[in-house]
């Protein structure tokens, strides 16, 4: 483990939450101060005799919040999420000091609305605004005069690890709509609830819940293809690149055909 003064702390694993096979979260002790605002990652990482490995990963819970918490998806051949999924309670990882990223809430500009879509991790920063601006809620420091709209999605409904929170906060506060959707219903027969990809809803929710460039921005977080679909749909319907802000989690492996018809 890195030395105490260095850039890193030995933060330790607290609590573990399994969702699905190839989901997870972490609720984590930094063990020393880090400050944050919602909607930035940690850099976390393990090391092996070889290498110090880390990664970016989104903050799930609020800045008032004493622990940490993630929300993890296995890549079965990464570097870092096996190693994450083999942790249990009692381990420790490294956390850079450090919080970074620019994914926050916009509650200085012109927008009132904030539609935010994601896909299954990709979810993580929404969860941060929602606990932060339910605690401001209840302190009656935040008056309900911007709105959350959420579309969250995953191929089964046991891939959205915060549906039920995030439902039961929608139920409780005038300042926030959730949609969860699965696009492989034929997977989860029980499912009763909205079906499709996230990028085929766009058109749908953005009408049913009035949401305009003129009142709107748009958040998009977790798969790139996802990111890039919606990025298109969205300014198709007149959305300006400057009212969309987007948190990319991987850049996805291409199959290169130019290389192989020059084999
Ligand atoms: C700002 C930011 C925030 C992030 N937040 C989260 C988060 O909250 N939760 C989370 O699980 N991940 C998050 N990620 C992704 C995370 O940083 C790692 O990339 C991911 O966990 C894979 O790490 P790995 O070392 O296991 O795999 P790597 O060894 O890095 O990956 C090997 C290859 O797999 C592909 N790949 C990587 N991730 C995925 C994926 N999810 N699905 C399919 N293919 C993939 C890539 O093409 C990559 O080259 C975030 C990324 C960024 C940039």
């Amino acid at each position: 483990m890195p030395a105490a003064d260095s850039k890193f702390y030995s933060a330790r694993i607290l609590e573990r939450r399994d969702i699905s096979s190839d989901l997870w979260s972490f609720r984590v002790d930094p063990c020393g101060e880090f400050p944050y605002r919602s909607g930035q990652y940690a850099t976390l990482g393990v090391i092996t005799p070889e290498k110090h490995h880390e990664r970016p990963y989104s903050i799930v819970s609020a800045p008032h919040e004493k622990f940490l918490e993630f929300f993890f998806e296995l890549v079965p051949r990464g570097q870092v999420t096996p190693r994450l999924h083999a942790s249990r309670v009692g381990d420790q990882i490294t956390l850079r000091k450090n919080a970074k990223g620019k994914f926050t809430l916009d509650l200085s500009g012109k927008h009132t609305n904030h539609f935010l879509i994601s896909t299954v991790t990709g979810v993580a920063p929404y969860v941060s605004y929602i606990r932060a601006l339910y605690r401001e809620w209840k302190a009656s420091n935040f008056t309900g005069a911007h709105k959350l709209f959420i579309l969250d999605g995953g191929s089964r409904s046991w891939e959205l690890g915060y549906s039920s929170e995030i439902k039961g906060a929608a139920a409780e506060v005038p300042w926030l709509k959730y949609v969860p959707t699965v696009s492989r219903p034929w997977e989860d027969p029980e499912w009763k609830g909205e079906m499709g990809r996230v990028d085929d809803l766009i058109r749908k929710y953005s009408d049913l819940w009035k949401l305009t460039p003129a009142d709107t921005k748009v958040y998009l977080c977790g798969h790139p293809d996802m990111i890039e679909n919606v990025r298109g749909i969205v300014r198709r319907r007149g959305w300006h690149e400057d009212a969309i802000e987007a948190e990319a989690y991987f850049v996805p492996l291409r199959h290169d055909f130019t290389a192989e018809a020059e084999d």
